[in-house]
């Protein structure tokens, strides 16, 4: 059974509040932490868990008022046998993507992003296709800059990546003949919102290349959401399962487990996977028998923590140490007011950033002199942090 530690009784149970300070000193301490999310860590920004919520299927229903299809049903790759079932699916993703592009991220993606700053994160995966990650900084697995245009095996640069969509991005479509990802236009948005898919870019150049030298036309694709239904293999799923390999060899010491209810199967087995290997990094009960036992964060490193409002089921049972219950947004600002009061020397290079102003390198990015007009470059990542972004970071991770 997972140790229960409810953060409304912190405030009066002195041993839970000593554990949740432990477990705070444990992600300050611990350098390859895995964090895998879903519905939950984005309900705070206004984002429903649309899976189960019936707010953004009633919008829809106002437009096909004869049509039956809710909840599972609307994620479920079936609904491409029927034209009208297609429809209705257009409109509800393009009517979810208006709800996301007004959404900024929560304190716990801030949160993610900051143990990539402080170079404690060895990789995000989420089930969330709202692409708040990307919002808060981390490069995701469908972004611009981890793609590779060639023809080889590989399509992204899998060490770049931050944050593994595994169910897909809402931001972004496909076709569904040439497989060619664009980023989700307004035009498109209008398209999808009637219930009409628009034509793929790409294939009605290659069509009009050929007819302009007199070759028969080709066939043109329609773009769809790049997002994951039920039954549908991800189009990155080698990749994914490289990353999650390649995160399994470099034996993370932590697994942080947010806002998901454990249910999706192939998740499951992620979750699983990880957490036997975190296991392995625990302090041994030999090596605890002879000698003293580990006291306080020492014998928290190799942890399963799961923060989550309802309990895991009993299937979890020796695979999650620690349920958290109560908001993933409260327990991320605990952890990160207990870290910066344990170890404010972690913390001490980005106050004097804030302090001074001055040219500052951080190891992970540098920021000219005048913040508000320039933009930071990440030392060898090719990647940018334009202005609202620096104002973000300074004014709420620090
Ligand atoms: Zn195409």
């Amino acid at each position: 059974m997972p140790i229960t530690l409810d953060l409304n009784d912190s405030a009066v149970d002195s041993t839970t509040r000593r554990t949740l300070s432990n477990l705070s000193l444990a992600v300050a301490k611990c350098k390859k932490i895995v964090v895998v999310t879903g519905a939950g860590i984005s309900c705070s920004c206004g984002i429903p868990d649309f899976r189960s919520s019936d707010g953004l299927y009633a919008l829809v229903k106002q437009q096909y008022p004869d049509v039956v299809l809710k909840g599972r049903d609307l994620f479920d790759a079936s609904l491409f046998r029927d034209t009208t079932s297609t429809s209705v699916f257009y409109t509800f993703i393009s009517q979810l993507k208006r709800s996301i592009d007004v959404a900024s991220p929560s304190p716990t993606h801030r949160f993610i992003k900051t143990l990539d700053t402080k170079r404690k994160l060895l990789r995000s995966y989420t089930q969330n296709i709202d692409g708040l990650e990307e919002k808060a900084g981390l490069v995701g697995s469908s972004s611009d800059g981890v793609r590779i245009n060639g023809k080889g095996k590989a399509k992204i640069k899998v060490k770049e990546v931050r944050n593994v969509q595994l169910h897909g991005d809402i931001h972004r479509v496909r076709c569904t003949f040439c497989s060619a990802e664009l980023l989700c236009t307004e035009d498109y948005l209008d398209r999808f919102n009637t219930g009409v898919p628009p034509d793929c870019p790409e294939c009605v150049t290659r069509s009009k290349a050929r007819v302009a030298r007199s070759a028969r036309a080709l066939k043109i694709g329609t773009l769809r959401p790049a997002i994951v239904l039920y039954d549908e293999p991800h189009p990155l799923g080698d990749e994914i399962g490289s990353m999650q390999t390649a995160d399994i060899n470099r034996k993370p010491d932590m697994l942080i487990i947010m806002g998901t209810s454990l249910k999706v199967h192939g998740f499951k087995k992620l979750v699983r996977d990880f957490a036997r290997v975190v296991h392995d990094a625990a302090p041994s009960p030999a090596s605890a028998s002879t000698s003293s036992p580990p006291k306080g964060a020492k014998s928290m490193a190799g942890k399963v923590i799961f923060v989550n409002k309802t309990a895991p089921g009993s299937e979890w049972d020796g695979i999650i140490d620690y349920h958290v219950v109560g908001e993933t947004d409260a327990w991320v600002e605990r952890v990160t007011e207990e870290w910066k009061k344990m170890r404010p020397a972690d913390w001490e290079v980005q106050k004097k950033l804030v302090a001074t102003g001055e040219v500052e390198s951080t190891g992970t990015f540098t920021v000219a002199k005048d913040i508000t007009n320039t933009i930071a470059v990440a030392k060898g990542k090719g990647m940018c942090f334009y202005p609202e972004q620096i104002h973000c970071l300074l004014t709420q991770e620090f």
